[in-house]
């Protein structure tokens, strides 16, 4: 009944200007923003919306902003008992916007880059109940997450990992992922194959299963997902809705996945379950406010097949 999500914890700092500043040169910014973020943080979030109960294990720093992804997590009912802190910044995001909608993003990693394995202890999977689920994503240091993944192997979880930003993988990280959730450019880093549709998808995702995964699950945006499995593979397609802003579709769709899976139902009705998320994340702009709530996604559930 239960997620473990292990990820990054970050803070969005975004400012509007019209142009961007040269080298030397100071600019007036149009207004000034602060958003919860990071792809750990979003899954959670998405996770608890879509009626999982999520534990996250990350790392905060000392600052201010800690403490606003602290009362996010507080209001979502995201349980952060296992959340450490270390004295410094949290992850941090500097974005700058321009008039024509191009950005510009400084990503300094904080307290992300300081997650352990060993602080994934027993302590933290014996508090996970039954149908038990991990969720992890590339933010974190990867040699950490391998650790973890191994751990939570040996202790019976099944494992997603979501290779996002995307990065090569150690043959021994790979075969403990039971499933692996990467969108289309992702899965082109981990294969050396460009996915571009379905039939260099079900390429990729073959490589990937030889690999030594157990299945994968490739996100197309728009045009849906395929799942591929020893046994076959099958396309999903999407939901139909009017997208203003794409940003965290594969975050409402991983955290939703996951919660679907921890609440007993196979990955074909899960799938469905987190597409339907995933497309209402598209329909509102930003990261954690875009991502659905049970009932939202329920309600395309009943209205489209997807
Ligand atoms: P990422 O955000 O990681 O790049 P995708 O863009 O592949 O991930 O989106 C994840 C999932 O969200 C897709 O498989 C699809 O189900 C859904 N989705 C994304 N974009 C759209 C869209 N424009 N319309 C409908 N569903 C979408």
């Amino acid at each position: 009944m239960s997620v473990l999500l292990v990820g990054s914890l970050n803070i969005d700092l975004v400012s509007r200007v019209e142009t961007m500043a040269k080298p030397g040169e100071t600019i007036m910014g149009h207004d000034f923003h602060t958003f919860p973020g990071g792809k750990g943080l979003n899954q959670a979030v998405a996770a608890a919306r879509a009626g999982g109960e999520v534990t996250m294990v990350g790392v905060l720093g000392s600052d201010s902003n800690s403490q606003i992804i602290r009362s996010l997590m507080r209001s979502e009912n995201i349980n952060q008992s296992f959340v450490s802190e270390v004295e410094g910044v949290c992850g941090t995001a500097i974005i700058e916007v321009d008039a024509s909608g191009q950005n510009r993003i400084i990503v300094i990693a904080g307290a992300n880059k300081e997650l352990k394995a060993t602080s994934v202890s027993s302590e933290v999977f014996d508090s996970i109940a039954e149908k038990r689920i991990l969720l992890a994503q590339l933010e974190s240091p990867i040699e950490e997450l391998e650790q973890i993944f191994e751990k939570a192997k040996k202790e019976g979880f099944f494992t997603i990992l979501n290779p996002a930003p995307a990065a090569k993988l150690s043959k021994r990280f790979v075969e403990q992922i039971d499933l692996l959730i990467p969108n289309q450019f992702e899965a082109e880093t981990l294969t050396g194959i460009p996915v571009t549709g379905e039939p260099s998808a079900i390429e990729a995702g073959k490589k990937l299963l030889e690999l030594g995964v157990g299945a994968v699950l490739i996100t197309l945006g728009e045009n849906g997902c395929l799942l591929v499995t020893s046994q076959g593979n099958h396309h999903y397609p999407s939901f139909k809705v009017s997208p203003v802003d794409t940003t965290a579709a594969g975050d409402a769709f991983c955290g939703a996945l996951a919660t679907s899976l921890s609440n007993g139902f196979s990955l074909e009705k899960a799938i469905p379950f987190a597409s339907a998320a995933g497309a209402l994340a598209t329909t509102k702009t930003g990261a954690t406010p875009s991502l659905p709530t049970v009932e939202e996604i329920s309600l395309l559930l009943s209205s489209q097949k997807g």
